[in-house]
């Protein structure tokens, strides 16, 4: 048996590989990263020997088959995930799961197998954590200025596709994440974007908030985070503008957030 007595993040990254260039992302001019021709994915049999070793720790697991790249490039997402999950009874070998993608190959195929995984009588009801979605636009033009390539209406099919599909089928989990990185090209789109997630979240009838930060908590959302860059300052004025404007915090005349108004 293995143990440190802490919880472990376990990130066993399915590719290295990301079929967009997010302006705010460090991987997005490695020409490595792009070259969706190289056979970058992780083999079936690092997977099945990482996920049966898991047995062996003691530890509380909170894994994610995601670090740099964009996971649902893998050609056998599915089946991996999938594995992951049939061995999980009790949670055996791992407590937690949670998704980062940025959503543009989400199918019909691998939204079923989230909402298999998510819900399964065998684990802890909260095992499946959520799905973030990176998504940062609201138009597919800023998508593009934003992400170079032009997936914005794709990426927004899917997610609603996947949220209609987990309400069709009664269920709960997993939560969705959809995540909007403020910055000059997307400012003015923000609440545009609250408006649109709002009326879907709405339309379908769950329970939903919005955070100006990483969520503090799991629950489907909407987030605001501020960009990471040389000039932070500026970042975060921009930052504390736009949420003034949405309402989610307020600034007193320095400029100082005052208390959430949601
Ligand atoms: S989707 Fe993720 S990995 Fe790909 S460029 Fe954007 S931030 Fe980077």
């Amino acid at each position: 048996m293995t143990g440190t007595g802490q919880p472990i993040n376990l990130n066993l990254e399915l590719t290295d590989l990301c079929n967009i260039k997010c302006r705010m992302c460090g991987q997005a001019e490695n020409p490595k990263v792009h070259n969706l021709q190289a056979n970058s994915f992780m083999k079936w049999d690092v997977w099945k020997a990482s996920i049966d070793a898991l047995e062996s720790y003691t530890d509380e697991v909170s894994l994610c088959p995601h670090w740099l790249g964009e996971p649902c490039l893998h050609p056998e997402f599915d089946r991996f995930v999938r594995y992951a999950f049939d061995n999980n009874e009790g949670n055996r070998l791992f407590r937690h799961f949670k998704l980062h993608t940025n959503g543009s190959l989400l199918n019909d195929a691998r939204i079923e197998t989230l909402l298999d995984c998510a819900n399964r009588d065998s684990m802890a009801e909260d095992t499946f954590r959520f799905v973030h979605f990176s998504v940062d636009a609201f138009t597919p033009g800023v998508y593009y200025a934003i992400k170079k390539f032009d997936y914005g209406e794709r990426v927004y099919r899917n997610i609603v596709r996947l949220m209609e599909r987990r309400e069709a089928r009664g269920l709960k989990r997993p939560y969705v994440t959809n995540a909007f990185i403020v910055m000059p090209e997307n400012q003015h789109e923000a609440p545009w974007y609250l408006d649109y997630w709002a009326t879907v979240f709405d339309r379908l009838g769950v329970k939903w908030e919005i955070f100006y930060d990483w969520p503090t908590h799991e629950t489907d959302n909407v987030y605001f985070r501020r960009l990471h860059q040389a000039d932070q300052p500026a970042a975060d004025r921009l930052h504390r503008i736009v949420l003034d404007q949405l309402g989610v915090l307020g600034l007193d005349e320095a400029g100082t957030f005052v208390e959430d108004s949601f």
